[in-house]
């Protein structure tokens, strides 16, 4: 997954002096602690229902557009406030029962109350929303064609949208009530949410079963072996994280302990138990975090056994897959997304193609095996080591990697006399540099094809380079993340003058 937080900007930081603002807030036509009933209109972009109560918006975690619900207030602002779920007076005839059991705590999906056809309908709206409020972008009626404005498709889903994650990153705390042991035991879970206790779980639905064994094989050897764990208040205790990542294709299993320092007791017996365990397993690494931080990986990683890669394939081309690696964590849709973005693309052979923020690679290699040349930048050296090395195991010489930023790299390439026919970007969620846009413009190609996991930014970048004599033909939204609020869509732009 590209990014996974997401936040409410704006005004709502600002704080207005105590007295005056408790005089705005009693003026408000609801009051804190009361109960109402409200109407759902819709759904934020964090999965909450955007409530209505006497003309006032309430964002009411767990409700779905078109039901009436009742509600108790929690929290109040000058424009909106929050409540709290108490019951479901008219339900939505997408509701549906969350299978996950521990749906509400966990946090790390937000729509299993929606049905999956329900889901991927407002993935879709989401986009044309953004496309027309942000982007002021006529978009076709739905069946409508191309000449009535961009024609947003259906939301391309999965037939089993359940277990489909390759990589599970899970904390590992200690419970002194744990399960099996009276004085308590290793747990390996998720945050509890708002705080940083670590709950238990056995199993994860959108995480492949092979991930969800790893870490319980790991959890119980560690605890049989009386290895500590982290405690992020101390900073003692040695097992942070249990990465397990797993080649869908390939069947390769990749299994990396973060762990607060180098030595691990009794190391041997813990590799031992895994492989025994783990009866696929390819790699068992140890990366070394020592730091007082959220982020789960420090920056040494060392094999205990096995390989210090895995290989997975996505289409034909066959890609080795490190600890710290930027690997998309869907792979089924991966591939539909990739073949999406090749098909934008149009390519025939003869087309000189930049890949910008290229990652390990991935799409540039897709994009390569139909094209004279592709080029391909990317921020991250690391990640430009792994692009250069799986273009060489697949021995594809017509790809040229660089590293550092796009919107420096590709004004250079244009100083060079590169001159691409089609230009393919997939940022991160804060959009394109502007400088980048600028070069796009400068350099005119005649196909952009732009994979965005913000539709707002894609929105705003969208707009740009309509202004600079591009227009955008089609988008599709692609269901990479089932029963989370990301969504995940390609766009085609053509220049004016060129045939869509
Ligand atoms: N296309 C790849 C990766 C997309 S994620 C794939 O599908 O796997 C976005 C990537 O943009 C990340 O790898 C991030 O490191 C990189 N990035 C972020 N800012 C950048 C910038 N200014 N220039 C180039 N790359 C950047």
């Amino acid at each position: 997954m590209k990014t996974n937080k997401s936040k409410r900007r704006g005004g709502a930081s600002r704080q207005s002096p105590g007295a005056a603002q408790g005089a705005e807030l009693r003026d408000l036509p609801v009051a804190k602690n009361e109960e109402y009933l409200a109407d759902i209109v819709g759904l934020g972009h964090d999965g909450e229902g955007v409530g209505r109560v006497n003309g006032f918006t309430l964002f009411v975690q767990g409700a779905l557009p078109g039901e009436k619900v009742r509600v108790k207030v929690l929290k109040l602002k000058k424009q909106y406030g929050y409540a709290k779920l108490l019951g479901i007076v008219e339900a939505s005839p997408d509701r549906v029962d969350a299978p996950c059991p521990i749906y509400s705590q966990c946090g790390g999906c937000q729509l299993q109350h929606l049905s999956y056809d329900a889901q991927l309908r407002w993935k879709r709206q989401l986009v044309v929303d953004n496309l027309e409020r942000i982007g002021k972008l006529q978009v076709a009626g739905e069946g409508e064609g191309e000449s009535t404005g961009i024609v947003v498709h259906p939301t391309l889903g999965m037939s089993e949208p359940w277990r489909y994650r390759n990589k599970a990153q899970v904390p590992i705390g200690y419970n002194p009530a744990g399960p099996g042991s009276e004085e308590g035991g290793l747990v390996a879970g998720f945050y509890a949410q708002g705080s940083h206790r670590i709950i238990d779980m056995d199993a994860c639905l959108i995480q492949h079963e092979q991930n969800d064994d790893v870490v319980r094989v790991v959890k119980q050897a560690a605890d049989s072996l009386g290895i500590r764990a982290y405690n992020e208040e101390t900073g003692r205790g040695l097992l942070r994280h249990v990465v397990a990542r797993y080649g869908f294709h390939t069947g390769e299993i990749m299994v990396v302990l973060v762990t607060n320092g180098e030595s691990i007791p009794h190391r041997d017996e813990l590799v031992g138990l895994i492989r025994e365990a783990v009866p696929g397993v390819t790699s068992i690494c140890q990366n070394i975090n020592t730091r007082t931080t959220n982020v789960i990986f420090g920056d040494r990683t060392v094999v205990l056994w096995g390989r210090d890669v895995i290989y997975d394939t996505i289409g034909d081309i066959r890609f080795a897959i490190s600890a710290r690696s930027f690997y998309q964590v869907n792979p089924v849709q991966t591939e539909v997304l990739y073949r999406k973005a090749l098909d934008f693309a149009a390519l025939t052979g003869e087309e000189t193609v930049i890949d910008a923020y290229c990652g390990i690679g991935t799409i540039s290699l897709f994009l390569a095996q139909q094209a004279r040349k592709v080029y391909g930048v990317e921020i991250v050296a690391e990640a430009i080591d792994d692009a250069r090395a799986n273009a060489q195991l697949n021995g594809m010489r017509n790809v040229q990697f660089e590293t550092g930023p796009a919107e420096v790299v590709i004004p250079a390439w244009r100083q060079q006399g590169i001159a691409p026919d089609v230009i393919v970007v997939d940022p991160p969620r804060k959009g394109c540099d502007a400088a980048l846009l600028e070069t796009i413009l400068a350099m005119q190609p005649e196909r952009v094809v732009y994979v965005s996991c913000n539709p707002s930014t894609l929105a705003r970048d969208l707009r740009v380079l309509e202004d600079g004599g591009y227009r955008t033909v089609e988008v599709q939204p692609v269901d990479m993340f089932p029963h989370t609020v990301h969504v995940e869509s390609v766009a085609l732009l053509v220049r004016n003058g060129t045939e869509g």
